[in-house]
């Protein structure tokens, strides 16, 4: 999966608080509600992919390909 297929979905571990908690594991000023999705190699449990990395460059393409560590590899 790229990063930017990966940051359209639902992250399962993020864990919020109500607003004035203070407790967030995420941007919450997002209108969007962007804060609930993956964010891809900006999580510790961000794995690469080499193989499909290996494939996107010999095809010129520039994205990253990875998965969610903690959801196993696919
Ligand atoms: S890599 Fe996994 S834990 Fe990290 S933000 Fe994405 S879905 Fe969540």
């Amino acid at each position: 999966m790229t990063e930017s297929e990966a940051k359209k979905r639902w992250c399962p571990f993020v864990r919020m608080h109500s607003p004035g908690s203070g407790a967030c594991n995420r941007e919450t000023q997002t209108p969007d509600m962007q804060y609930y999705k993956c964010i891809a190699s900006g999580c510790m449990a961000w794995r690469d992919d080499e193989v499909a990395n290996q494939i996107a460059r010999s095809v010129m393409e520039n994205e990253g390909h990875g998965f969610c560590g903690l959801a196993g590899k696919p």
